[in-house]
Order: structure tokens, then sequence, then C-alpha cells
């Protein structure tokens, strides 16, 4: 576990031994869902991605604080045109319901896809709607600072104002400025100057400003967020690859700007995912999502060990023959699961006392530390299992033996997180009936708060000889050690 890890910077656009600010100690904010319809698998990948990273600083040692924003306004239909309209209010008025509405199906949609796929919950999915007092400060801040200026549309961040504006993406003034990529709105000074707060008082969600009647602009809400919650600069910060620009370009010019600090230590992005060759998000059509996979008799879990298994700088193309050849491994695992089960339960006490094989655990430590490497730690999982099931089929494995394997498949865990909801569903499998019903009941006392009623139906499972664990991904049944 010695090898230090590295990342690769988007912006120093190289790999980086990464040192936090404070030692021991990693801050971490992603940029969130823009809740105006379900995640599809691209987006989940972006989240899959965030949680590998996670999971592996974690691993690596370091306590984590991680943040992943709401955006419920201010995200234009055409944000890399400065243009548009909010997408929220566009589905709101085609469905004839409120954004709010949109906006708290959407948030409980996609806290479920994230529990599907045992993604970690971030410490905090702050909300823009909620921030508005803070963006508007920075607002202040920057027009104090004569770095916006305010027009009859809206108030303006100033690229001229930023010298160092394009650090990330590489677009410079110049080029912006001849490029038609950014369709000159004549109240801005420069093309590449974008809103900090849009004028609008027929909008559907607004607030009062000292400037005028409006909502924020999309960038700024995650400047707000981000340093409301964690102190600057950040440790990391990410996104998907189509967030560098101008998200991202965007966020550093007024945050720095405002704060006269750097802003983040290290930009992550992760690649897309293309369905033949395309921009999932721009496909027409059919709209991939979890249901999709689970409609085609797939295990979500499939689609995050098929991510896993791809570098996050890699472009994933998505196939239905992929996520079979995952959903075959993921199958490989379970029964493999199931027959060391049967020598040894991964929760016996045995496990917990026993080393994980070092050597296989220092491979699968070096792969993640080379910017984060999850093909490679794949490769050195999939070895260790088929040694195992090598001696599996070949010779009587002992429990001192299994106990030894279950511990570095544990440990493996803590990144890959598949066996941990594997476990849960064999586990499950072997509960009677009656014991699955007053653990049902004891979660529907819990969710009413009624916590008298669920820790008698606690001791009541205890007392059939189960014990009832909460986990991240919900509650798990196992059968205690020694009873039949
Ligand atoms: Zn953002």
């Amino acid at each position: 576990m010695s090898t230090k890890l590295h990342v690769y910077n988007s912006l120093t656009k190289q790999v980086e031994p990464f040192e936090s600010l404070v030692k021991g100690k990693a801050t971490i904010y992603h940029c969130g869902p823009t809740v105006y319809k379900r995640q599809h698998l691209g987006n989940m990948r972006r989240f899959l991605f965030a949680d590998f990273l996670r999971r592996g600083l974690e691993f690596a040692g370091y306590e984590v604080r991680e943040i992943t924003n709401i955006t419920d306004v201010g995200h234009l239909t055409q944000d890399e045109l400065d243009a548009g309209e909010d997408k929220l209010a566009a589905e709101a008025r085609k469905q004839k319901v409120t954004p709010q509405d949109i906006a708290k199906r959407e948030i409980k949609q996609f806290q479920v896809d994230l529990q599907t796929l045992n993604i970690q919950p971030s410490h905090k999915y702050p909300r823009a709607t909620h921030h508005i007092k803070e963006m508007q400060d920075l607002i202040a801040e920057l027009i104090a600072k004569q770095q916006a200026y305010q027009t009859k549309t809206g108030i303006y961040f100033a690229v001229t104002s930023f010298p160092q504006y394009g650090k990330l993406s590489g677009n410079t003034l110049e080029d912006l400025q001849a490029g038609k990529r950014i369709a000159i709105r004549n109240d801005k000074k420069h093309p590449a100057d974008f809103a900090l707060w849009v004028f609008d008082d027929q909008a559907l969600q607004k607030w009062d400003s000292p400037w005028g009647t409006g909502y924020p602009g999309w960038h700024i809400e995650c400047s707000a967020m981000s340093m409301a919650y964690l102190p600057t600069p950040i440790d990391i910060h990410t996104g998907g690859v189509d967030n560098k620009f101008p998200h991202h370009e965007n966020e550093i010019a007024q945050s720095e700007a405002a704060t006269g600090r750097p802003f983040v230590r290290y930009w992550l992005h992760n690649e897309l995912l293309k369905v033949a060759g395309q921009k999932l998000a721009k496909r027409a059509g059919e709209q991939l999502t979890l249901d999709t996979l689970s409609e085609r008799g797939f295990s979500p879990l499939a689609f995050r060990l098929l991510v896993f298994g791809a570098h996050y700088r890699q472009r994933l193309d998505f196939s239905w023959e992929a996520l079979a050849a995952a959903q075959e491994n993921l199958n490989n695992l379970e029964r493999l699961a199931r027959r060391l089960g049967e020598i040894l339960p991964s929760t016996d006490e045995a496990v917990a006392r026993a080393d994980a094989d070092s050597q296989a655990v220092d491979d699968f430590a070096t792969a993640l530390a080379n910017d984060l490497n999850t093909p490679q730690a794949l490769a050195v999982v999939n070895s260790y299992l088929s040694s195992t099931n090598q001696k599996l089929e070949s010779a009587e494995m002992s429990k001192s033996e299994a106990a030894v394997t279950w511990a570095t498949l544990l440990t493996f865990d803590r990144v890959l997180g598949l066996f941990g909801p594997l476990l849960t569903k064999i586990g499950a499998d072997r509960i009677p009936p009656e014991i699955k019903q007053l653990a049902e009941q004891r979660e529907q006392a819990r969710s009413e708060n009624n916590f008298a009623e669920a820790d008698r139906l606690r001791v009541e499972i205890e007392q059939a000889g189960f014990t009832v664990e909460d986990t991240n991904t919900g509650p798990r049944l196992i059968k205690k050690a020694g009873n039949s």
C-alpha cells in the first residue's frame, strides 16, 4: 500500500502525485444532475466514476468529504451558447406541472438510481434553489470588483477581466471572439461573457435581487455551493469532459476573480458513454436508463461492473454484448460467493480476524493509485477469482483458507462495491419468508419514526436466529452463525 496516489489533472494536462490541502483528508465536489428528467446511463457513468474515485481515496487512507450538487434552476437548454430556456421550466410547461414538482420527482429518482448502483451517498446534496443568497453574494462581490456588469437582460461576467480565462479548456478569448460557437448577444461586451443572473420576472422560478427579479446562471451555482460546503482550494472537482467548457472554465473564472485564491487543485473529467459512437444524451429515440437494463433482464450491477472495467478517461462504447459479458462475470462472482459461503459464511468471525492476501491487495491498490486504473484493478480481482475457483474445484478448501479469501474479496469490495449487494441477495435467498416479513415491518416502523416498535421487531428477529444490519443499500438480514 506504499504506492502514492497519482491522478490526471485536466488543468495541467498531466498525471500528478495527489497532495491534498490538509494531510490525510480530501475534499471532492462533483457537478451533480440537472433534475429535469431521469438520468440516463451516460449520466450514471459519471456518478459511478465519482463513486470509484471517492472509494479509491478512502482505500488509499483519506478521510473524504464529498459534495454533489443538485441543479434545479438556471441550466439552459442551450447552455454552451448561454441561451435558451431553463430546462426545468421547459419540462414543467410540457407536463403542465410546476418545476418544483419535476425537481421533487427527479431528485427522488436520482437517489434511487444511486442506491441501485451501490453508489455511496455524498455527505451533502445541496440544491441550487436553496442557495440563492450565496450566489447573490458572489455576484455582488464580482460587481464590486468590476469583473461583472449589468445590462438590460442580466448580470454578466466580463471574461476579459480575468487574464487566465481559458486555462482549463485551452480556448483563447481571440478564438472565442472569432468563433461561431458562441452566439453574440448584442448587449454583451464579449461573446464569451456569461450570465451570472438572468432578469426574467415571468420565470416560473424567480427571486428578487438587488439588480432585478430573475434567476441565477448555471455556472455561478456550482461556485457558490462548492464554496459554501468546502474550503478553497477544493482538492478535487469532477465532471464529464463535456462540462470542461464552458461550465468549469466559467466556474474557475468567477470563483478565482471573486476570492483572489485558486479554486480547485485537481480537475478530473470522465469520458462519455457512447452508443454506436453517439453521445448518449443526443441520441434520438431510445433513452437508456437503469430501467431499460432491468426490462431486458440485466442486473444494474452488471452496468457497475462494465463501467469499472473501463478506464474513466477512455470513451466507453455501450453495447448489449458488452453488458451481457459483464452480467456473465457478475453471475460468476455470485456463484463463487455461494460456494465459498458453503465452506464459511462471509459474516463468520474468522473472516474479520483473517488477513487478506497481501500480494493481491497490493496489486489492487497499485492499480488504483495509477490514476484510478480500474480495468487493471479488475484484472487483479479476476486473476484472484480464477485461482480461487481452481482451489474450490481441485481440492477441499479449508475454513481458514476460505476466511483469507473472504477477507481479500471484501477488501477489493471497498472499491468494487459488488459483493455487498450480492451477499445481501444470497443471504436474502436463504431467509425464511416470515423473517423477511418481520424485517419489512421493522422498515415500515422506522419510516414512521416508531423506533420502539422497530426495536421490538429487531429483538424478535434476533430471537429467531437472524441479525439485521442497516447498510447503505438498505437492511441486510443475516443468519446467525451456528443456527441451522
Ligand atoms: Zn457544476
